[in-house]
């Protein structure tokens, strides 16, 4: 598809969005936010332009972008109200791209279109009570019957479970292999017949993720996602595609075109704080860290869409990503003093939702041990488990 130019685009944008002003405020990864219709309209009305997923295929959504494109697209969608899309963003961000990375045509003509459009939610049932950091320790099991599996199991902190169509869920199909080897990936609609889904309430009040158990719940082989087998290279490109951000564009401060001062500076000086030296100085800290962290999330989620192999690089971003959001929230939240104790003071749900992002999509300990091993070149940590079969291994063995 040929290049626009920037005013094209916004033309175009214009045309369907509206534009942020200094003073739009929208909730980021949908702390204390359980809407869902704002993300589906928006969805609904980019998907013919292709414009939140540009690098994807036009027909299933995308229009085709190189990654400068894409990375103007996304610059200027900055200008206009795009919601958290917190509800959409593991379809978005993780299984788009693992399933033009990893999946049949089939598949992509089936699920593409409708995560495009907003028509379709996904989550993502990796982790479970024993495999978080250690994810290949993953013990739900699937046996094949025929041109089914059969899936049993628990898994658990499956955001947006409550909400979903469908799940991505990593299984154990072969327990004679190590265990990075008989892990196979699954798509599971999730109103399958043995799947329940039970919230569970985060210190931030909202219940947005879920303790899933499976009981003998069956899938076609069709929605198997890559070979038997090869459930931990598919696994391993939702995660670095989740560390580097991709396709969760959307909420956060207002960005109005022409202000350079974000939201939650401006907010700050509404409390009348911004103007005194000492937090000046944090201030100005924090934002040339979080314009930083930007960059590197965008050069993270470009390379990762340009090569099809994510590299470490979203492991940096990651990390960058957490400490902009952290060192954000507690600012803002002693700003207000004694009132930023109350769940309505300014940066309480942030202070609140903040620990949890170091924790999400691979603990800092895990990203910083990535990194260790991947680009600085560290010794590598013992794995004693690596090469024997899962079944020999304690978890095996239960
Ligand atoms: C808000 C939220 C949403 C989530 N959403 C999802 C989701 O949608 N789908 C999903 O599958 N999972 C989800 N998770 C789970 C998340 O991926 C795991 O919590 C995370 O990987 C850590 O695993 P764990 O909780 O089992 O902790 P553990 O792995 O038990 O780790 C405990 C502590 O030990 C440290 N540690 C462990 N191993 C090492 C090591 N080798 N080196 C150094 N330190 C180590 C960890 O850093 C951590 O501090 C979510 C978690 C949260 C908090």
């Amino acid at each position: 598809m040929s290049d626009l130019t920037e005013d094209q685009i916004r033309s175009d944008l214009d045309s369907i969005l509206e534009r942020r002003s200094a003073g739009t405020r929208l909730t980021t990864m949908g702390a204390g936010s359980d809407d869902l219709d704002d993300g589906r309209r928006y969805l609904a009305t980019t998907v013919d332009g292709g414009w939140h997923v540009p690098t994807w295929p036009q027909q299933h959504g995308g229009r085709g972008a190189s990654p400068s494109q894409n990375a103007l697209i996304g610059r200027l969608l900055r200008e206009f109200v795009v919601p958290d899309l917190y509800p959409f963003a593991i379809g978005l961000g993780m299984v788009g791209p693992a399933l033009l990375a990893h999946g049949t045509e089939t598949q992509q003509d089936e699920w593409l279109r409708p995560i495009a459009s907003g028509a379709s939610i996904w989550c993502q049932m990796f982790s479970e009570p024993e495999a978080g950091s250690d994810l290949a320790n993953v013990a739900l099991k699937a046996d094949q019957d025929g041109e089914e599996w059969v899936l049993s199991g628990q898994k658990t902190w499956t955001s947006r479970a409550m909400w979903a169509d469908w799940a991505i869920c990593l299984a154990r199909t072969d327990p004679d292999q190590p265990k990075h080897k008989g892990l196979t990936m699954f798509s599971l609609p999730i109103d399958t017949p043995g799947v329940e889904v039970r919230p569970l309430t985060q210190m931030n009040r909202d219940a947005h993720f879920s303790e899933v158990f499976v009981s003998d719940a069956r899938v076609l082989d069709s929605w198997r996602i890559g070979e038997r087998g090869e459930g931990w290279r598919v696994a391993m490109t939702v995660l670095a595609h989740e560390r580097a951000g991709g396709g969760s564009r959307g909420g956060g401060d207002g960005n109005a075109r022409g202000v350079r001062v974000p939201g939650w500076i401006s907010d700050l000086q509404a409390l009348g704080v911004a103007e005194e030296q000492v937090w000046r100085d944090e201030v100005s800290k924090i934002y040339a860290h979080d314009s930083v962290s930007r960059w590197t999330s965008q050069r993270a989620a470009d390379e990762a869409r340009a090569t099809g192999v994510p590299g470490p690089a979203g492991s940096g971003a990651k990390l960058r990503t957490v400490k902009s959001y952290k060192d954000r929230a507690y600012l803002t939240n002693r700003s207000g003093g004694s009132y930023g104790m109350l769940s309505e003071g300014p940066g309480y749900i942030e202070t609140m939702t903040a620990p949890s992002m170091s924790i999400r999509g691979g603990t800092d300990e895990i990203q910083r041990n990535i990194l260790g091993e991947r680009v600085l070149g560290l010794p590598g940590e013992p794995r004693l488990d690596r090469d024997a079969p899962w079944r020999e291994s304690r978890r095996g063995l239960l």
